[in-house]
């Protein structure tokens, strides 16, 4: 099966595994086993896999470090395609610009900054996804996001083909791009920081470190946030009052600790998850009045 595609994945020496168990590659070690899931190491090998793809009618799914999403217990009937370490090159372009390759990790890319002096990245520390997935989310924390950082976005489409959007055309709002509603892959970011005291960074980013690990449920597999913050409110602070901290389904539970977390505290299944976000919706509907969107994406 997907003959074709593990031709291609072989011809450019990329990674490749059938029956991925997905739960090693999210940070919620939940999910089903993928049928093929293919690492590229390069923008030729991607576009090679991506026809292989279409030549064998199946659309992909991309994944960055699967921080911000749940795969369903019955897996993937197709294809996954992980940007990740071998695809994460990080180069100082000059004038305060660091071209980044969509599989870099964000603390990875805050290093670097910090070593460059170049500010602006802080807020981003700590936050366990990669360049492209923070990208595509506008991931953001502490007062910034991708959107007051991001130059351009390079991409590719389902047929191989390169392109790029900045300023307007990345559609950047809370937790959207332009990347959401679309079949885009995010092959690398171009950032503009700018010049800053390496010890004010270093700061900043200890702060941000510290603030992590006091309010998060860190040492528990989770997606981060379950949902998004509805407008006038505080997901977590909705969740609290309604007196869900602590409330369990399976191996899936409302963190103690920061109730806009879903932990999993042992071998939780994506159903146990679902069917937990599903009571904490209702719940929250029904005593504060106010619907809860889910941030994790689900698969
Ligand atoms: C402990 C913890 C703390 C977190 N804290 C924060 C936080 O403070 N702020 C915040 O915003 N988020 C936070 N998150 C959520 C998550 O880390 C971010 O949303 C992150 O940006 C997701 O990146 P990823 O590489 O893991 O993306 P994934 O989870 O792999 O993918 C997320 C989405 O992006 C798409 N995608 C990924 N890569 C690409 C690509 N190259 N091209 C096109 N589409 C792509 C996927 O298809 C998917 O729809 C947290 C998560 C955890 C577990």
């Amino acid at each position: 099966m997907y003959e074709k595609i593990i031709k291609a994945a072989t011809d450019f020496g990329c990674n490749f595994v059938e029956n991925a168990d997905m739960a090693k590659y999210t940070t919620f070690r939940i999910g089903g086993p993928a049928k093929l899931l293919v690492e590229p190491n390069s923008v030729d090998a991607l576009s090679e896999i991506l026809k292989a793809c279409k030549a064998e009618g199946v659309k992909p799914i991309v994944l960055g470090n699967g921080s911000n999403v749940l795969v369903r217990d019955e897996g993937i009937d197709g294809v996954v395609i992980v940007m990740g370490e071998a695809f994460s090159k990080i180069e100082y372009a000059g004038n305060d610009l660091v071209k980044v390759q969509a599989g870099a990790k964000l603390v990875n890319l805050c290093r670097f900054a910090l070593e460059y002096s170049l500010g602006g990245l802080e807020f981003a520390f700590g936050i366990p996804g990669t360049v492209g997935g923070a990208a595509f989310m506008n991931a953001g924390a502490y007062g910034g996001e991708m959107k007051d950082v991001v130059w351009v976005v390079n991409h590719m489409d389902m047929d191989g083909n390169r392109g790029s959007f900045q300023g307007d055309g990345l559609e950047f709002s809370y937790r959207h791009s332009a990347y959401v509603d679309s079949d885009l892959i995010i092959t690398s970011v171009i950032f503009h920081l700018e010049q800053e005291n390496p010890d004010a960074i270093k700061n900043k980013m200890d702060d941000v470190q510290r603030r992590r690990k006091a309010k998060q449920p860190l040492e528990y597999p989770s997606a981060g946030s379950t949902f998004k913050r509805p407008e006038g409110y505080f997901a977590a602070a909705l969740i609290d009052e309604c007196g869900m901290k602590g409330y369990t389904v399976g191996g899936a539970q409302v963190s103690e600790k920061h109730a806009g977390f879903v932990i999993n505290v042992g071998v939780a299944t994506s159903s146990d998850v679902l069917n937990l976000m599903s009571d904490v919706q209702k719940k929250v509907k029904e005593e504060k009045g106010v619907d809860l969107e889910p941030e994790v994406r689900i698969i």
